[in-house]
């Protein structure tokens, strides 16, 4: 059994605050601020450039990809870290669409989240052979797999309702139909048990600072099944993908494997910090968090729904077809939400109308749902939303 007291206290969060936003940016792990300082003094400081191989720097990406690897059913030596998601996102679209070059249409939903999609039309205009990038409505992906789609490109867990994709149906249906999968985990990794190479995805990428806890814009992942290792051609050919990097030659060869997934420098203060934090899930099992999960998500449900009739459910009640979300729809979502924050209840607004709350078992637990539900409803009863400081807009919401 995982125990959740313990993980609990590995995580450095504010005394009386009921944090619901571990899907967009984990908490601190206390573990980190030591490994950080130890890093900065004694491998930086000391070693300076000969860091890179003595203190293993060179070889964290892969490394740490093996550890992210562990928690989304990826077998050794098919996951490797760099960059953000929506490079990783390109990355992979890019590879698949060349393994598939007859068909014309990159294959979507609206639930996905933008920047996929943008990443998807910049490279679509780049490469310029007639390309089409087809967006349908989650519940439409299925039906819409057909011999014209070259690439099935999807998020698993859709960020503002938490509806979730039947990954393994959906990679078998593009399979049959002659088309590659590429699946975003931003939503799922840490959230939910994953199978990458059970399911049969094509490509997996997702980022590491929501349910992973790696810290303000730490870096992404990148998984490419082993059938398609040695064969997918890297459109971002940076020389640490490269054979041989540091022979300098003046034409580029893919890499072995998963390694020509790297682009440039790794940034190693961030991947110590996703280190340390990513200790949290020793001894952790991903079937228990979803239980938990499971468990928090409809005690929310459930306890919301009985104390504000105003909020409109936006998420599944099935606890398997959810991510571990929980989102209401309300006019005035956005000062909700302020109002909410000003009280020591921190989740998040998803245009144009989404209140999300993210559960994270590792550290929330029924005190903090109940915590939760009755100041909402306090909000709700008396309109304490309604004040125009909660409905000025800041730059990130
Ligand atoms: C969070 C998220 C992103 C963010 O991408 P970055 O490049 O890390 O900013 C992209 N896609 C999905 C599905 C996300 O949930």
């Amino acid at each position: 059994m995982s125990d959740f007291a313990r993980t609990r206290a590995l995580f450095d969060i504010p005394e009386g605050l009921i944090y619901l936003d571990g899907n967009s940016l984990g908490p601190l792990p206390v573990v980190a601020k030591q490994r950080v300082a130890d890093m900065l003094a004694n491998e930086w400081g000391k070693h300076l450039i000969k860091g890179w191989n003595v203190a293993g720097w060179m070889a964290q990406p892969r490394r740490i990809g093996d550890r992210i690897g562990k928690l989304i059913g990826a077998p050794e030596g098919t996951v490797v870290m760099g960059d953000t998601l929506s490079i990783k996102v390109y990355q992979a679209l890019a590879s698949a669409l060349d393994l598939n070059p007859g068909r014309k249409v990159v294959l979507s939903d609206s639930g996905n989240f933008p920047s996929d999609l943008y990443m998807a039309q910049g490279l679509i205009g780049s490469l310029g052979r007639g390309l089409d990038l087809k967006v349908v409505e989650p519940e439409d992906v299925e039906a819409a797999i057909d011999e014209t789609v070259a690439v099935v490109m999807l998020t698993e867990v859709d960020y503002r309702t938490g509806r979730l994709h039947d990954m393994k149906a959906l990679t078998a249906k593009a399979h049959a139909a002659g088309a590659l999968t590429v699946w975003d985990l931003a939503h799922s990794a840490g959230a939910i048990p994953v199978d990458v190479f059970g399911a049969g995805a094509d490509f997996a990428v997702g980022c590491t600072y929501k349910y992973l806890n790696g810290g303000p814009g730490a870096p992404a992942f990148i998984y490419v099944a082993p059938k398609h290792a040695e064969m997918a051609r890297p459109a971002l050919s940076g020389w640490l993908g490269h054979e041989a990097p540091f022979a300098f030659d003046l034409d580029y060869r893919a890499g072995h494997g998963i390694d020509r997934m790297r682009v440039g420098t790794p940034p190693v203060i961030a991947l110590t910090v996703l280190d340390a934090a990513l200790d949290a899930w020793d001894g952790v099992s991903m079937h228990d968090v979803r239980a938990a999960s499971i468990g928090l998500c409809d005690l929310f449900i459930r306890e919301v729904e009985g104390r504000c009739p105003e909020l409109t459910l936006a998420t599944t009640r099935h606890g398997h077809q959810r991510g571990s979300q929980v989102s209401f729809r309300h006019p005035a979502g956005y000062a909700i939400m302020q109002a909410l924050i000003a009280r020591g209840v921190i989740g998040d607004f998803r245009a144009p109308d989404a209140i999300r709350f993210g559960f994270t078992p590792l550290y929330i637990g029924e005190k903090e749902v109940l915590g939760a539900a009755a100041i909402l409803e306090a909000i709700m009863k008396d309109r304490l939303w309604d004040k125009p400081d909660y409905h000025r807009k800041a730059a990130v919401t």
